[in-house]
């Protein structure tokens, strides 16, 4: 398969709009790599360039160790599956599948074996005699991915290809895709906006944010130590709970917080007092939140999600704090309750966004 790096590749679009800024980044072969970002943050605009349908403004697209800036879409051999499946509604699945094969002018009979050896690997070899508006979404879109595999191309591009799909079937074709990917051994770029998305698929997730690389790990990393404000708040489901906090060191370490003040353990004090930050944002995840009954919070709102009751409770100067409560205990609202932070997995960043601690 292939290898893609970028160096230093930015788009600027006619208008001024810096769309990708000064991007780096590597894609191993056989990697599945996601571009993960809100709307607008240049993910699309990267794949495109990757596909050859834009040109960089600055900075080079390597595939291995070969500069394809000036290279054809057509030439890249790549496969490219989108969000609206664009299959030929007058042609049948069969014919749809076979249309790239045709183009390269293959014989009928490797066409054939091909058409049917790739149905059989998505599963849709009884739907080749339909017409695609015959096929529910989740059968379009495997019609749509069986076409781009059936080229045999050495790169994946997918721009949030399940997005179409209710939501219960796009688990599960997100599962087929995930080891079809694994069989298949194909490097693979896709882009989303759905971080539980990115998450699942992916075996390491670029995270933009406004045509700027915000970090580029594997998902547990990116969960475990974001790496700024943003991508604290951005990985996660429920998001994170983000919260300005004043550090103060004496006469003890302690941390004051929406109107409440929490003791510091001695060692993050030292780091903090090291640094000199006093002013920071602590970021604490709903599942690393110690609640218990008291006084100082109160119980907003409840949800049971199932496996687990999520909350949002109320500090004394009126914050929302989210937190998943303890399985063993009922709250309810009202309720009046004591939290405490798991500091082994809690993180400080500056006000501005960098990871302190
Ligand atoms: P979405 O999830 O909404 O598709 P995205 O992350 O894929 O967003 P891009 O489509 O790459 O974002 O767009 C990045 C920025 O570049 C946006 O500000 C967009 O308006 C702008 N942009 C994209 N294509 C063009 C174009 N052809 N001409 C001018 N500006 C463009």
């Amino acid at each position: 398969m292939v290898r893609v790096r970028l160096e230093n590749v930015s788009k600027i679009f006619k208008g001024g709009v810096d769309a990708v800024k000064n991007l780096n980044l590597e894609v191993k072969d056989k990697e599945f790599v996601v571009l993960l970002g809100p709307s607008g943050c240049g993910k699309t605009t990267t794949l495109l360039m990757i596909a050859g349908v834009y040109k960089p403004t600055t900075g080079y697209i390597y595939f291995d160790d070969v500069v394809v800036n000036d290279l054809e879409p057509k030439d890249r051999n790549i496969g490219m599956v989108f969000q609206s499946y664009a299959l030929y509604p007058h042609m049948t699945v069969y014919e749809n599948i076979a249309f790239p094969l045709k183009l390269k002018k293959l014989s009928k009979q490797e066409i054939d074996e091909r058409v049917k050896e790739v149905a059989k690997t998505l599963h849709i070899e009884d739907l080749l005699n339909r017409k695609p508006g015959q096929l529910s979404g989740g059968q379009q879109q495997r019609v749509a991915l069986a076409r781009a595999i059936v080229k045999r191309p050495q790169l994946f591009l997918m721009d949030e290809p399940l997005s179409n799909l209710d939501a219960k079937i796009r688990v599960e074709v997100r599962a087929e895709l995930k080891r079809l990917q694994r069989d298949l051994g194909i490097t693979t770029i896709y882009v989303t906006h759905d971080q539980a998305e990115a998450m699942s698929l992916a075996d390491r997730v670029a995270v933009l944010n406004k045509g700027e690389l915000q970090q580029y790990s594997t998902p547990e990393e990116l969960y475990r130590n974001p790496a700024n404000t943003f991508v604290a708040g951005f990985i996660g489901s429920p998001p994170a709970n983000l919260l300005q906090a004043d550090v103060v060191f004496e006469p003890q370490p302690r941390l004051e917080v929406a109107g409440a003040v929490f003791p510091l353990p001695q060692d993050i004090a030292q780091v903090l007092r090291e640094k000199g930050e006093t002013k920071v944002t602590l970021m604490v995840r709903p599942e690393h939140l110690v609640v218990r009954k008291g006084k100082t919070f109160t119980v907003y709102s409840v949800e049971w999600l199932g496996r687990e009751e999520f909350a949002f409770l109320s500090a004394p100067d009126g914050t929302l704090i989210r937190a998943v409560l303890p399985p063993e205990e009922r709250f309810n609202i009202g309720d009046g309750v004591e939290v405490s932070f798991d500091y082994g997995k809690v993180h400080f960043y500056r006000r501005s966004g960098e990871l302190i601690i």
